[in-house]
Order: C-alpha cells, then sequence, then structure tokens
C-alpha cells in the first residue's frame, strides 16, 4: 500500500511536543542541573528557570505567579484541588457536587471521597453536555464546600457556563474548581474575570511535555497537599521540582498565548466546522455529539450507528488517520463512554463513537482527506455489521 498521507486528529488525547519546546528544554537535562533550592550558582540558575516558568503559566490565564502549583500533569492537579479542598475544609462541611461527565481524574477522586467520609452528588446534563445552573442552585446546601465542574469536555468538545456556575457558588462562598485541560492554551481564558477558585492545567494537551500540569489556586485559599516533604511549590507538592519539564510547560504556554493572540482558535474553528459538515453531510445517520455552538474550537465528536468505534479507528489509522473513540483513557476497555451515557445515548449507539481533533499544523486538506476517507470505511464496516439499519 503506498499512503503517503498522515492526519493526526487525536490532539485531545495528546498534542506533540512543539520543536521550540524540546530545544528548550535540553539545556536543563545536560548543563543545567542544579536543584533550585540550593543557593550556588547551579541552584540560582534553575531557580531563575523555574520562576520564568510560573510565570509563562500564569500569564497564559491571567493570574500572578505565586497562584501557579506546579503538578505532575493534569490529573494531579486535579486530585489536588478535590482531595485538598475537602480536606481542609472538611470541618466546615462534608458536601461536595461536581458533574456526570467529568474526566475520571475528577469523578473518581469525588467518589473516592464519597465512600471515605464525605457525601457527593454528581449533577446530570442535557442531551449536549451542558449542566444547568439552577440544578446546582438548587443541590448547593449549606454544608456544601466544593463544586468542582469541567470547563470542556474531552469527550464532546461541549464548553460548560462557567462564569454562571462559578458565580452561583461565589454568592454562597462555596470554593469552584474547573478541569480546563481541555480549554487551556486553546480558548482565551482570564481568571481576573472568571470567578473561579481553581482551575487545572496539563501541558501535554497544549504542545508541551508530558507528566506535568499546574494547579492554579487563587490567592488566599487553603489546601490541605497530597505530597508532604520539603514544602516546595508553597508546601502544596513537595519534591525536587522536574526543571526542564517546567522550562517546557512555560514554553508551551507562551506559544500557545501568542497563537490565541493571532486568532489560531478562530481558524481552527473554521476547519473543525468545515470538518462536522463535511462528516454529517457524507457519512449516512451520522450525528454530533456535544454542542454545535458551545464547542471547542478543534473538537468534532459524532456518533456514527450500527458501526463499532474501534473498528473505525483501526481502519482510520490504516489509512493513515489518527482519531479516537470515546477517550483515550477509557478506550481498551469495552464500557462504553460514561459521558456519551450521561447525555441519554443508548449503549449501542455510545459504541459507534468517533472524535477527531484538530490541531495547530491541521490544513484543510489534511480535514478534506479525512471527509474522503471516512464514508467508505464507514460503509465497509456497516456492510459487514449484524446490526440492521
Ligand atoms: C487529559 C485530561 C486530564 C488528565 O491530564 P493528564 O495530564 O493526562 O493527567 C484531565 N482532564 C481532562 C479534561 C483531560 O482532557
Amino acid at each position: 500500500m503506498n499512503q503517503t498521507r498522515t492526519v493526526y486528529l487525536d490532539n485531545s488525547a495528546t498534542t506533540p511536543v512543539d520543536p521550540k519546546v524540546a530545544e528548550a528544554m535540553l539545556p536543563y537535562f545536560t548543563e543545567h542541573y542544579g536543584n533550585p533550592n540550593s543557593l550556588h550558582r547551579w541552584g540560582k540558575s534553575t531557580r531563575v528557570a523555574m520562576d520564568a516558568a510560573r510565570s509563562q503559566v500564569a500569564s497564559l490565564i491571567g493570574a500572578e505567579p505565586k497562584e501557579i502549583i506546579f503538578t505532575g500533569g493534569g490529573s494531579e492537579a486535579d486530585n489536588l484541588a478535590i482531595k485538598g479542598a475537602a480536606w481542609a475544609l472538611r470541618e466546615k462541611g462534608r458536601h461536595l457536587i461536581t458533574s456526570a461527565i467529568e474526566h475520571h481524574a475528577v469523578l473518581d477522586a469525588f467518589k473516592w471521597l464519597g465512600k471515605n467520609g464525605f457525601e457527593v452528588t454528581i449533577l446530570p446534563v442535557d442531551r449536549e453536555g451542558f449542566v444547568d445552573p439552577e440544578q446546582l442552585k438548587s443541590a448547593l446546601r449549606d454544608d456544601t464546600t466544593l463544586v468542582s465542574i469541567m470547563m470542556a469536555n474531552n469527550e464532546i468538545g461541549t464548553i460548560e457556563p462557567i462564569e454562571e456556575l462559578g458565580a452561583i457558588c461565589q454568592d454562597r462562598g462555596i470554593l469552584f474548581h474547573t478541569d480546563a485541560v481541555q480549554a487551556a492554551g486553546h480558548l482565551p481564558l482570564d481568571v481576573k474575570s472568571l470567578p473561579v477558585d481553581m482551575l487545572t492545567m496539563a501541558a501535554h494537551k497544549m504542545y508541551g511535555p508530558k507528566g506535568i500540569g499546574a494547579l492554579y489556586v487563587r490567592k488566599g485559599i487553603r489546601l490541605t497537599p497530597l505530597i508532604h516533604g520539603g514544602g516546595q511549590e508553597f508546601g502544596l507538592r513537595s519534591g525536587t521540582e522536574n526543571v526542564p519539564l517546567a522550562v517546557g510547560f512555560g514554553v508551551a504556554a507562551e506559544l500557545a498565548s501568542q497563537r490565541l493572540a493571532r486568532g489560531e482558535h478562530l481558524r481552527e474553528a473554521d476547519l473543525r466546522d468545515r470538518l462536522i459538515r463535511g462528516v454529517l453531510d457524507n457519512v449516512p445517520d451520522s450525528f454530533l455529539t456535544g454542542s454545535p455552538e458551545k464547542r471547542l474550537p478543534f473538537h468534532a465528536s459524532f456518533c456514527i450507528p450500527r458501526i463499532e468505534g474501534e473498528a473505525m479507528v483501526l481502519r482510520l489509522d490504516f489509512a493513515g488517520i489518527g482519531a479516537s473513540s470515546g477517550s483515550a483513557c477509557t478506550s481498551g476497555s469495552l464500557d462504553p463512554s460514561h459521558v456519551l451515557l450521561a447525555l441519554g445515548l443508548s449503549h449501542e449507539t455510545a459504541h459507534g463513537s468517533l472524535r477527531l481533533t484538530l490541531g495547530k499544523d491541521t490544513t484543510a486538506e489534511d480535514v478534506d482527506y479525512v471527509i474522503q476517507t471516512l464514508p467508505p470505511i464507514v460503509k465497509t464496516l456497516r456492510d459487514m455489521s449484524p446490526y440492521k439499519a
């Protein structure tokens, strides 16, 4: 088979490291190896690099450097926010709220707390994946201490009404956390005007390295750390700092700020709409999952009834296209995605899900190649399928 074109459209699972990021990181594996907590010149050079990285990540979201806690990724930042706040406020109350479509890093942290002395309310979502602010309002209790609702969903791209949801919590003096791993670096964000107390980011979803994330913690909020020790990261995450990864995250955040200033998200939204139209027009019975309007600019997700999502992903891979069915974290298991089920889709329909997530290097030709390649694959799979229309 003389296949030349490859098109990576799984940027919600992870993004490639930008060559500029990799280049910036390299010296911190080799020449600059000092422990940033040391007083000598070796330590000073890496301390300066840590400070610069923290400022770069802070400025991506309009935060102050002291409000940025580096963690070992998005999952750890979610766990720190949720367990750290629940524990710190446990004398004040033990009721917590989240939504049914959160990433497992959030949902399973809450479920663990629910088995360990806390009470958790899981809010449902509507057909497009929206949390209803009125439902949040009526779920709040006097002993509610924390609410966590994601900014944008990784599987269906829906952007939640965070301003409204956060404001409801702020009015009641309840902490509000948002998992913004999919949104940060891809949508303009400013915590100075957003009513959020804590916000999660991950470098590898914005062309940075894997294994580092950050939690924004608004000034004055106290959390209990998950990792005790030497007191690094303002006492919230002990352990010698991972300087090369922090430097990479910093540069990735700065490059993301520049792309947003250039309107890259608008370019991606145009391509996304071209892709969505192309798929819906050419694949019979396919439909969009999530919201058509309030969705991530790089995100297209579908259900294609009467086929097996995994088979489709494998055939797309054979044609050079990197796609996913459900999220990377849950694929490999045969359970349909909890997100698609929460939308009210049947198990059978949820099995035929397809997610195509564009990146900064995706072109119109890439999109057209997918629109051309997908329909015959679906037709072949349906012809083989035991399900009947
Ligand atoms: C990827 C992702 C995470 C987990 O981040 P890691 O850095 O992989 O731990 C959490 N939440 C959302 C919404 C994600 O997309």
